[in-house]
């Protein structure tokens, strides 16, 4: 029988077959005898936080371990995909504890887009899963952007209580952590973080002292299934999450006119007055404009795109959705990759995607 190896660490069973799950070691090092695991490893020599996934049964423990707790959850959501970010029935586990949302990767919405109007933006979308959070920051991990306010609200919030960050994967949690270290490294290095397991199972929380009493708590996060990224390949992945400002690109769209957003999908205005489309996507992305009689024709032909998704080889395999637009401004938001913002007349579009992207219609962000 195969010797069964643990981080000295975290305590998590070895395993070198997913970088993304706790205890990943590369294949070379798990015949070595006292193995750290990657994520120790990083924490360990270069104070860097690599966040791990859970599967839902554990993330669900988690949460439920939180609810039992009286203390402060940091619930960090990403603005470019506010849906696909949301944890499901996050208030049904966290029980009555107080919540301050982190709306993060604001980098990527226009400049010119207030502050103010995102944060309200947000409120109103928390309000219709029924959170009701202490407080809402727009922030940037990635461009250390409000990170006083940020740990001036964490720090009155929590009142003395301990501190717990959630969200699912690659909503910028890790990022955020890691910066709010540097930050505000104020004890010793060697101090600054800890690994503690989560009782009765393997997974741990990164520990961050906030006093000699209370502790800041990282926690794996989630994957959304639905998040376009866990669909395409890791050499793609790369052209079609925004590193920066997304591009706005307008058009004036009469019906029967149809939008692709490179070979990843494309929307189709069925009927309506002319409308304007504005599309938000990845710089590398090419968006085209065409009839939509030519439009089939023109994805089966292969040409016209930078690039194709696996197995994506006709328009036939791609999933649709239907919407009826009201008068005034909305947003159509394909989870993970980006929107497009319709003011119109109202009308009706529809939209393609590949098969496990959700599509919906939300109220315009911009
Ligand atoms: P985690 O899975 O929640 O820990 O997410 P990571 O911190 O690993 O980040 C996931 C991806 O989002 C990475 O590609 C990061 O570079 C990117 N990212 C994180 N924070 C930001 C941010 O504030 N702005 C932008 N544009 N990207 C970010």
């Amino acid at each position: 029988m195969e010797e069964v190896k643990k981080c000295y660490g975290c305590g998590a069973i070895i395993q070198s077959h997913n970088e993304k799950h706790i205890g990943y070691v590369p294949k070379n090092a798990t015949q070595r005898e006292h193995i750290l695991c990657q994520r120790c490893f990083q924490l360990k020599n270069y104070h860097k936080l690599q966040t791990t996934n859970l599967t839902k049964d554990d993330f669900l423990n988690l949460l439920d371990h939180i609810g039992e707790k009286d203390c402060l959850v940091v619930y960090m959501i990403d603005l470019f995909d506010f849906q696909g970010s949301m944890i499901p029935g996050l208030l049904r586990h966290i029980g009555f504890n107080d919540v301050l949302v982190l709306a993060n990767k604001r980098d990527l919405l226009p400049k010119s887009v207030k502050e103010r109007k995102l944060e309200h933006w947000v409120r109103r979308q928390l309000k219709q899963e029924g959170i009701k959070p202490v407080d809402v920051i727009v922030t940037s991990g990635k461009k250390n952007m409000n990170m006083d306010s940020i740990y001036d609200a964490i720090m009155s919030y929590r009142k003395q209580r301990d501190v717990y960050v959630v969200g699912v994967t690659n909503v910028g949690k890790s990022t955020f952590i890691n910066a709010l270290l540097k930050h505000y490294a104020q004890v010793e290095e060697q101090n600054l973080i800890t690994v503690s397991e989560f009782p009765g199972t393997t997974l741990d929380f990164i520990e961050i002292p906030l006093d000699n009493h209370s502790y800041l708590y990282d926690t794996p996060g989630i994957i959304n299934d639905h998040q376009m990224t866990h669909f395409i390949d890791p050499q793609d992945l790369k052209k079609i999450i925004p590193q920066s400002e997304l591009r706005p690109i307008g058009f004036q769209l009469q019906e029967k006119q149809t939008i692709y957003f490179d070979g990843l999908g494309r929307i189709d205005y069925i009927s309506g007055d002319q409308a304007s489309f504005i599309t938000y996507f990845s710089r590398q992305l090419k968006i085209h404009r065409t009839k939509t009689s030519n439009a089939d024709a023109l994805y089966n032909r292969h040409k016209t795109f930078s690039f194709e998704l696996n197995g994506m080889d006709s328009i036939e395999k791609m999933k649709t959705y239907d919407f009826t637009l009201k008068p005034g401004k909305c947003d159509i938001v394909i989870s993970g990759l980006g929107f497009i913002t319709i003011s119109s007349h109202g009308g009706k579009v529809k939209v393609h995607v590949p098969p496990q992207i959700s599509v919906m219609i939300r109220e315009a962000i911009i």
